[in-house]
């Protein structure tokens, strides 16, 4: 399959309101299990604010075996995908920068980095997001991932867990969407950059950093809508 551009979306802070999907979380786990969502939080500050990505799911089974508790993480999920139901988990114009790319029948797909697979799939269908094809990376530098497609002709190769199809996708151009500064490091030639700043500026220190000069800031997903479709 070929076409003219894929689409790369990043998932935390930059489409998905990964704060809203903790709140969930903490609120889910406070009812099951009685664990208060400050004990969950003051560990999830400290690791970030060292630029580290926090690792969720382990954090949750490591505080359920300190309590005592005989509840157990599948539990946990299924509450938290039904009490998501009546939730909106995306960021402002995040569902509307999804319907474009529907309606224009653009190719895209979630990359999403995290150090455990298990917490970051259930955060898309938590977020209704299970339609778009994911990939999960440990390579924080999204930018050197990217470079791995890259083909003697200058052309991508986008995988097909990327895909709808299941079919490699071969295009000249990608678009990518981070909020973190890292995740562009090592882009190559050939990717329009497209950094996300929260409309309130990046907070967390793993958001910020340099980038490489063919990088765009915008702010939020309305910026990225104006930049890119000049809706
Ligand atoms: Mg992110």
């Amino acid at each position: 399959m070929a076409a003219d551009t894929f689409y790369v979306l990043d998932f935390d802070r930059c489409i998905g309101d990964t704060d809203g999907v903790q709140t969930v979380l903490e609120e889910v786990l406070k009812e099951e299990t009685g664990i208060l969502p400050d004990t969950f939080r003051s560990a999830r500050t400290r690791i970030e604010s060292e630029g580290k990505t926090f690792d969720t799911i382990r954090h949750v089974h490591m505080l359920l075996e300190e309590a005592g508790s005989s509840v157990t993480w599948e539990h946990i999920r299924e509450r938290l995908i039904e009490r998501a139901k009546s939730v909106n988990l995306l960021l402002p114009q995040a569902r509307e920068l999804l319907q474009i790319l529907n309606d224009r029948q653009l190719h895209y797909g979630i990359i999403t980095y995290g150090v455990e697979e298990a917490w970051q799939l259930p955060k898309l269908e938590i977020t209704g997001l299970l339609e778009v094809p994911p990939l999960v990376t440990h390579i924080e530098e999204k930018g050197k991932l990217l470079t791995g497609w890259k083909q003697p002709d200058g052309t991508f190769i986008v995988p097909p867990a990327l895909s709808k199809e299941f079919l490699p996708l071969n295009v000249p151009r990608l678009v990518f969407l981070d909020d973190k500064a890292k995740s562009f490091w090592g882009i190559p030639e050939g990717v329009e950059g497209v950094h996300v700043v929260a409309p309130g500026g990046n907070k967390l220190p793993a958001q910020q950093g340099e980038l490489p000069p063919s990088v765009s800031d915008v702010v939020g997903i309305a910026g990225a809508i104006a930049l890119l479709f000049g809706e």
